[in-house]
């Protein structure tokens, strides 16, 4: 039975009800980013779940619903390194630097506050619960696919959770070192026959000074792992040289500004990773300490950016670090990254605030959540304003939220009708989060840090 119409039976409809995507698909108008550059009075045209055409100058299907969102319409954020169950919890802010995660990881403080509820919620099944949650927050953050899910053991067509082999060919590994060699054999051969598009790996998560991270580099070196389609996470105890090698052999960088700063009082050297060309995209690691999500790791990361002289990014080149750069970097350049006719029409739709004279780069850099007009995920609104949702047809049971002080309509029951719990909502899940979290003292983060 279609899902919708289990959800229709089992009396769910008490939300608003909005329409099921038109078959005439829909055509955006606003100042796109393309490939190309910056387009002033754009039309972005999907149908079905693909981008048709972006543009100045594009054919409008006739039967095609024309939305007319006088906004930035960016590509879907795409969001390499995360942890998507450990969203629901709030802030974690330590009050001393560490030298490595080796040490944060064994505190008392850490165990109590995080991961000893952690591993008791996920004891207690709420897992799948807990990583829709997170998935929820990563499109109020502009993301339209992720990694650091449960590789679909409870997938619910929300982002698509990219380290899925069979689908996206990525392989996530938070411990890479400690794999044995049974099991890193055949992600090696699978890398060199491009069966595999990319092994996404934490290395070298300490301070500066850390000596251990640093070492984690000649260790990966020593398991072969220094292959193209790698690339490594954190990497903050790097030096010039590591990065020279890496680019020698097409191995990347995911950058995770704020929880680096946050836990170690210092960062990546990505002023030597693009001296030395290494690919470099941006990630928030986790919300406890990074960012809430993908918009706010942007504006985190443009903010570190203007306090560096010379300003190492221009926000186009940030911008790209989120979209264009980790499609690269997991093989769907084909596929993600880019509104131009052929990809998935994942998308975003920012409300410009601010001066005229900045561009729709610094828009998207610079945006909160409370901006997110519009996240469109293979051609469904699946979150936004609640005007434009309105416009894109009124049929599926929609749910409203409020993210920082602005109204939002979200359609949890995801992508293409695809629930794996018919009777799931929003508020429910919410509900079992925050029963669950008290229990062990905690709250249920927030969706967003609303410039707190
Ligand atoms: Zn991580």
């Amino acid at each position: 039975m279609p899902n919708l119409i289990r959800l229709l039976m089992l009396g769910l409809c008490t939300s608003p009800l909005l329409a099921q995507s038109p078959s005439g698909g829909f055509a955006l108008r606003g100042t796109l980013i393309t490939p190309g550059g910056i387009v002033e009075n754009g039309t972005v045209v999907i149908q079905q779940n693909k981008i048709t055409a972006a543009g100045a100058k594009v054919k409008v299907p006739a039967n095609a619903t024309v939305i007319d969102t006088h906004g930035v319409i960016a590509p879907g954020l795409i969001d390499l390194h995360n942890h998507l169950t450990y969203n629901v919890f709030p802030r974690w802010r330590p009050i001393e630097e560490f030298g490595s995660r080796y040490d944060w990881q064994q505190k008392p403080i850490y165990q109590a506050l995080i991961e000893s509820p952690h591993a008791a919620m996920v004891a207690d099944g709420l897992e799948c619960e807990m990583e829709r949650y997170a998935e929820l927050k990563a499109i109020s953050e502009g993301e339209t696919a992720a990694v650091g899910s449960l590789a679909n053991a409870c997938s619910m067509g929300l982002v698509h959770n990219l380290d899925t082999e069979d689908e996206w060919h990525v392989a996530y590994n938070v411990f890479p070192l400690q794999m044995t060699e049974t099991e890193l054999t055949p992600i090696r051969q699978k890398l060199a026959n491009h069966q595999l598009h990319a092994f996404l790996i934490h290395l070298s998560e300490g301070g500066h000074e850390d000596a251990s991270a640093a070492r984690e580099f000649d260790m990966l070196k020593g398991r072969g792992l220094l292959v193209p389609g790698v690339s490594l996470i954190h990497g903050v105890a790097l030096q010039p040289a590591n990065y020279v090698e890496m680019a020698a052999h097409n191995v990347n960088l995911i950058w995770s500004p704020r929880s680096n700063l946050e836990l170690y009082g210092s960062t990546a050297d990505v002023a030597s990773a693009k001296n030395a060309h290494v690919k470099i995209a941006l990630s928030p690691d986790w919300s406890p300490t990074g960012s809430a999500g993908l918009l706010g790791e942007l504006n985190y990361a443009a903010a570190w950016n203007d306090t560096q002289t010379p300003h190492l990014f221009t926000d186009r080149e940030l911008v790209a670090m989120a979209t264009s750069v980790p499609a690269d970097l997991i093989g769907a350049s084909d596929r993600l990254g880019a509104l131009e006719a052929g990809r998935e029409a994942d998308l975003l739709v920012i409300k410009p605030e601010g001066e005229a004279k900045h561009d729709a780069y610094w828009t998207v850099t610079h945006a909160t959540a409370a901006q997110v007009m519009l996240v469109m995920v293979s051609g469904e609104p699946l979150y936004g304003d609640p005007d434009v949702l309105e416009k894109t047809g009124p049929s599926r049971p929609s749910e409203k939220i409020e993210v920082c002080g602005s109204s939002k309509t979200l359609l949890f029951t995801g992508l293409h009708g695809q629930v794996d719990a018919a009777d799931e909502t929003w508020a429910h899940s919410v509900s079992i989060l925050q029963t669950a979290l008290r229990h062990y003292g905690r709250d249920l983060a927030p969706l967003a840090e609303c410039g707190q």
